[in-house]
């Protein structure tokens, strides 16, 4: 079992020994700025854990709760304000956004050096040109996982399942510059089974509740499940999994991340670690080791 709890409140709290050092020189904390459209349930849940998270760092947290019905104007107002204070280093708005606000102009209108999410086509551009980059937080996650648990990852078969901007593609990019031998799946695969059974690393980022089981991994594999899906727990109440299941998978893997304690907690760490770096870039401070 990969417990990213544990691993997550490391590189917390190695983020927090940071700041401090930071702060003296730039006198203020890094500072952090979600924004939230609407209060609808999970990305309400998730901003309150950001600004819980980033308090606990010893960062300053701007959070900035808008209306549901906002316009795509507004909200752009908004992003110009925070690319041009100067204590901000880091700017996130939490997706998915209402149908009126376009999420490539947002995403497209953060500063890419305040983009701590590394979604701005400027950070994915240099990711996949092998440059230095604000990486998305949750691939580089897994990627901190699977280092840490398989060491050197050249010359793995990593089959990465999903291929979306926030997690598929980027963990596909990450894991070719570690020099894994990838191959992205999706909707359109075909014989999937036959893919994740030939997987080294398995990463699976599909949002299908159990969709992966243990007849479709390779024993020794090392497999990372991003999902997070809730599911019918009976009695009126509801469960998480991923989008592997956990037991059968558990039986042939080598390594494998749970659902919740796994990816989930590795996101909210490196984003804390990516406002570190971008603190630390805007300054003209060297990179910390963090
Ligand atoms: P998206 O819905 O954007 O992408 C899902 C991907 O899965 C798509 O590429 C899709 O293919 C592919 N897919 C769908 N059905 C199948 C199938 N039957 N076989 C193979 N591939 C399939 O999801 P995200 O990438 O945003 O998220 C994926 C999961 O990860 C979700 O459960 C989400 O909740 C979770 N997540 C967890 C995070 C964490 O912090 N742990 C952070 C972000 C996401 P196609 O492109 O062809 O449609």
């Amino acid at each position: 079992m990969i417990d990213g709890r544990a691993r997550a409140a490391e590189l917390r709290a190695a983020v927090a020994a940071a700041v401090p050092g930071f702060a003296s020189v730039a006198h203020r904390p890094p500072g952090l700025a979600v924004v939230l459209v609407g209060e609808d349930g999970p990305s309400a849940v998730y901003v309150r854990s950001k600004e819980r998270a980033t308090a606990e760092a010893g960062m300053s947290g701007f959070v900035h709760r808008l209306p549901a019905d906002v316009s795509q104007a507004d909200l752009l107002a908004l992003v110009a304000r925070l690319n041009a204070a100067p204590d901000v280093d880091g700017i996130l708005v939490q997706l998915p956004l209402p149908p009126q606000v376009n999420p490539h102009a947002v995403i497209e209108a953060i500063d890419p050096a305040k983009d701590i999410d590394g979604f701005h086509p400027l950070n994915a551009g240099r990711l996949a040109l092998g440059e230095p980059a604000l990486t998305p937080c949750t691939p580089l996650g897994c990627l901190i996982l699977l280092r840490e648990r398989l060491g050197d990852l050249a010359g793995r078969h990593a089959v990465v399942v999903g291929r979306s901007n926030i997690v598929g593609k980027p963990m596909a990019q990450l894991l070719l510059a570690e020099s894994c031998t990838v191959t992205v799946a999706h909707s359109r695969t075909r014989d999937l089974p036959a893919l994740t059974r030939a997987a080294d690393i398995l990463v699976a980022a599909v949002g299908r509740p159990e969709m992966i089981r243990g007849a479709d991994v390779k024993p020794g594999a090392c497999v990372i499940d991003v999902g997070i899906n809730r599911v019918d727990a009976g009695g009126g109440k509801s469960r998480l999994v991923g989008d592997v299941h956990f037991d059968s998978a558990a039986a042939v893997a080598g390594a494998i991340t749970p659902v919740p304690g796994g990816v989930g907690p590795m996101t909210i760490a490196v984003l804390l670690r990516n406002t570190l770096h971008a603190a630390h870039a805007r300054a003209g401070l060297p990179a910390p080791a963090v």
